[in-house]
């Protein structure tokens, strides 16, 4: 990077637009002092900074100076010192980075405070407790934090302090108590380090900053930003802000103090109106934490009407300033409402539907803006199902609905243990008393998150909406014990590890065992088109402005008439894989044996003339599913010893049978006759067709007559036919040919016209490299991108899956496997490169991509851009491709909001 002009910047020199310098919170404390919000003054050293700290491992020389001249404005604007023995200032130092990343890096509270300032601040607040609770709290986070001491020594003489009180609370621990506990602090420090808490308030603002920078490293600060796809070397801005007291008691009503966080919408449901948490004296984390149990919002009203009104009224400005949810951490000191950080907030799936439909609705956002605030990640989400209610079911406890959705588990109660069960396949639901940033990993590992303590805005809830899982908290009446590992219910009913739950983070409940679930709303409309209530608007109205602007087509993949009907309900504008091999199984294998077992031409057309009539009543069944639109066919696909019974059953049927049967030796034979070393990569796709005489013909025959019968009842059939596995033209050539030939054969019989497409499939590396001489003989190219990533790199799936890609994602060999998002470098050069060179000989050539890639978001966009016709996906992703394919085409003309 060039070097930049300076690191360090007041909060009225940034901006909204700044999140990559000054970090997400920097230019949220910015943009709010710019319009005249009541922010506490402050400064923040840029992401710059720290990124030279990461690399060099020192702090850039230009930093002290320019942080000693900035803290030098701002000890003038408050008229006060850092750490004057008097009257001192004290500020936070806080991290933050480019993307939200709550709670996995440090903030240091109370800066300033030492032997002496804490006697001024005594005198000068008027509250001596005030100022002992504020400096041991100073000296805790500081210890940890800065000093690496383990915060549990902290906490241990915290309790052993209460319980000699016979108190529950730290609020009730008084003056003398609180100093007692600051020098044990000290003690602790010295013992744990060798070293004596810092007196000196500019190095303990210096160290501060530093221990922030550190921060960004931290094993769980690491495993968040995986798991969020942030980047590692952004490094996170530091914000050094004059500290304002929620903790100053809150006797006097007109002059209380507290804090609380607040959301200009319920970023649960969506639901219009102000949402959030207070609580009366209190500093900082401790609503986050779940210390105490803190008030719903509206109760600021009663405490502090003036504080309640000013703060809906910044909220208002807030949301129309960013044009969406926002949410606040706010304190009020004696009656004085400050505002400590804004961001646009995180929302669960339902939310963002909802506020993106009303805002737009209300004309804050334009219908376009609506759609990129949406995505198909979360629309699936949402049609996930539900529980199902039954009266019946009385519930072990009720928490807070924090995170909606359902989801059945085992009761695990510490982290490592979810990370354990979920390695080895088992759907755990983590159960804590509360999180903290340390539960990280089993709240990934884990299906849903249930806590005793603690509201909405408590760690659990914000992390579990941020990563889309079920989440119950504040499940008071439950007794979690984490070291007997089990949790009891308020009537006696206990739950050991190990036993199953179900929690439903909708309606915020638990219940014992696996209760049986139920098809969601939204699943339910999209397929119906019926709407159920503002969810279900909102997702159809995104829907339908998806379809207005989108290029790409969606297309199903789907093999039966059931499938069809369903994937079209659910908006499939065809059929882009009607896969044939599940049509040779279940009854009609005896017929399938013969055809594979036939020595001669007549018992091996005899067995597929009893074929014929079944696929033909299959073929009618989907042609009239999805009648009018088209439906790609795929010849027979997988290598025939699939459909023979397994070689080793065989073998022990003979061995041990008295009578060995005639029929199981032939069977036995051909299975041996036909076993492959690597099927992937044997006998199967066009290979099969022009190898086994007479089954392309009949499958062909099939569709054709198929098709007449359609054109008989009346249907506008359209079938194409689609070749699998080519790798050079020439074998599609001679497919094309047998094709045409029974086509033709069927047209004279009939005396129908028969148009029927013949494409092929682009799976294989020398297919899409000789694109240009295939695309000759083909009506439509489909992408098979499952095995054509396979067979790129080289691979076979279920095995690669099986063995070596867990250990490849998490060396970052790839960031996500190839199989679920497109390969893009590899596999999608290969895409483009077919595409064009097809193209450019036949200019009539239509293309999709027919792979899972085609209902991954990520995917959808990558085809978009590559110019494919349509995408092909599984009846469920559909409304989430469509939803994609329509955000694909607003990004080439709505680039991403910087501030968002
Ligand atoms: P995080 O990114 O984990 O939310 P923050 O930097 O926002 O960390 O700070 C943690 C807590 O301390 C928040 O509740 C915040 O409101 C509070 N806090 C930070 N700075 C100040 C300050 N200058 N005065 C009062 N409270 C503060
Ligand atoms: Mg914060
Ligand atoms: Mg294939």
């Amino acid at each position: 990077m060039s070097k930049p002009t300076k690191y360090v910047y007041e909060f009225a020199e940034g901006g909204r637009d700044m999140a990559a310098l000054l970090g997400g919170k920097g230019a949220g404390l910015a943009e709010m002092t710019r319009i005249g919000l009541p922010v506490p003054p402050g400064f923040t050293v840029t992401t710059d900074a720290c990124k030279v700290y990461l690399e060099t491992g020192g702090e850039p020389p230009e930093l002290g100076v320019e942080a000693v001249q900035a803290l030098a404005r701002l000890e003038q604007t408050m008229g006060r010192t850092l750490g004057a023995p008097d009257d001192p200032l004290l500020v936070s130092v806080r991290s933050g980075a480019r993307f939200s990343m709550p709670g996995m890096m440090e903030t240091i509270l109370d800066i300033g405070l030492n032997d002496q300032s804490v006697t001024g601040l005594a005198k000068a607040s008027g509250q001596e407790r005030f100022a002992w609770d504020s400096y041991r709290r100073l000296i805790q986070m500081f210890g940890h934090t800065v000093m690496g001491v383990d915060g549990d020594l902290f906490e241990q003489a915290i309790a052993e302090h209460k319980a000699r009180r016979a108190v529950a609370d730290d609020h009730l621990l008084d003056t003398a108590e609180l100093a007692l506990l600051t020098e044990e602090f000290k003690a602790i420090i010295r013992k744990e380090t060798g070293e004596d808490f810092p007196q000196d308030p500019a190095d303990q603002l210096f160290r501060a900053i530093l221990a922030v920078f550190d921060s960004w490293n931290t094993e769980r600060a690491r495993v968040y930003r995986h798991r969020e796809h942030i980047p590692a070397d952004l490094g996170t801005a530091v914000n050094v802000q004059a500290m304002v007291f929620g903790n100053l008691g809150s006797t006097v009503t007109s002059e209380s103090s507290g804090t609380g966080v607040a959301f200009t919408r319920d970023p649960a449901t969506g639901e219009r109106g102000m949402y959030g948490d207070y609580l009366p004296d209190a500093q900082g984390e401790d609503v986050v934490a779940g210390v105490r149990d803190a008030l719903p919002i509206s109760e600021l009203k009663a405490l502090d009407p003036r504080a309640y009104a000013e703060l809906c009224d910044h909220l208002r400005t807030l949301e129309s300033h960013y044009r969406d949810l926002c949410d606040v951490e706010f304190t009020v000191e004696r009656g004085k409402l400050w505002i400590l950080q804004t961001r646009v907030g995180k929302r669960t799936a339902e939310a963002a539907f909802r506020i993106a439909h009303d805002l737009s609705q209300e004309r804050t956002i334009t219908p376009d803006e609506a759609l990129t605030r949406v995505d198909g990640t979360e629309l699936t989400r949402l049609m996930f199902p539900r529980f199902e209610t039954r009266s019946t079911d009385v519930p072990l406890a009720h928490g807070v609905p924090a995170s909606p959705g359902a989801a059945v588990g085992v009761a695990v109660f510490d982290s490592a243990e979810a990370v354990r069960r979920a390695a080895a396949g088992e759907h755990t639901v983590l159960v804590r008393r509360e999180t903290t940033p340390d539960d990280l990993p089993g709240m990934i590992a884990a299906e849903a998150v249930l806590t005793s303590r603690g509201g909405k805005t408590s760690h659990a809830a914000v992390v579990a909406r941020g990563m889309g899982k079920v989440c119950v908290c504040g499940a008071e009446s439950l007794a979690v014990d984490p070291v007997a590992r089990r949790l009891t219910t308020e009537s006696g009913v206990v739950v050991s590890e190990g036993d199953t739950v179900s929690v439903d983070g909708t309606a915020g409940t638990v219940h014992l065992g696996a209760l049986p679930l139920t098809a969601s709303d939204v699943g339910h409309a999209l397929e119906t088109g019926v709407s159920t209530g503002p969810l279900t608007e909102a997702v159809q109205g995104a829907l339908a402005h998806a379809d207005s602007v989108r290029r790409l087509e969606v297309r199903a993949n789907a093999d039966t008439p059931e499938d069809a009907a369903r994937a079209r309900s659910l908006g499939a504008q065809g059929i882009g894989l009607c896969r044939t091999e599940h049509m040779f199984l279940g009854e009609r294998r005896a017929l399938v044996e013969a055809m594979i077992l036939a020595r001669d031409n007549t018992t091996r057309e005899r067995a597929l003339e009893a074929l014929l009539p079944l696929q033909r009543a299959d073929f009618t069944g989907i042609l009239k599913a999805m009648d009018g639109l088209p439906v790609t066919i795929r010849l027979l696909d997988p290598p025939l010893h699939e459909f023979l019974p397994d070689r080793t059953e065989l073998a022990v049927r003979l061995a041990s049978a008295a009578h060995p049967d005639v029929h199981d030796r032939e069977l036995l034979d051909a299975v041996e006759r036909m076993h492959e070393q690597n099927p992937m990569l044997g006998l199967r796709g066009v290979r099969l067709g022009l190898a086994v005489p007479g089954l392309m013909a009949m499958q062909v025959r099939a569709v054709a007559e198929a098709v007449v019968q359609r054109l008989r009842d009346g249907g506008r059939p359209c079938a194409e036919i689609m070749v699998p596995l080519v790798g050079t033209v020439e074998e599609l050539r001679l497919a094309r040919a047998e094709a045409e030939r029974v086509l033709a054969e069927v047209a004279a019989e009939t005396g129908e016209a028969l148009a029927c497409p013949i494409g092929t499939m682009i799976e294989l590396p020398r297919a899409a490299l000789t694109a240009g001489s295939i695309a000759r003989f083909a009506d439509f190219f489909s992408f098979g991108t499952n095995d054509l990533t396979q067979t790129t790199w080289g691979l076979s799936r279920d095995d690669a899956e099986a063995s070596f890609f867990p250990l490849y994602l998490e060396k970052e060999v790839f960031g996500v496997s190839p199989f679920e998002t497109i390969d893009q470098e590899g596999v999608g050069r290969l895409v483009q490169l077919a595409l064009d060179e097809g193209r450019a000989v036949n200019s009539r050539l239509e293309t999709g991509v027919c792979g899972e890639h085609g209902g991954d978001p990520e995917s959808i966009h990558f085809f978009h851009r590559a110019g494919l016709d349509y995408v092909s996906c599984s009846p469920f992703r559909i409304p989430a491709a469509r939803l994609e394919a329509g955000r694909a085409a607003l990004s080439d003309t709505i680039a991403a909001d910087d501030s968002r």
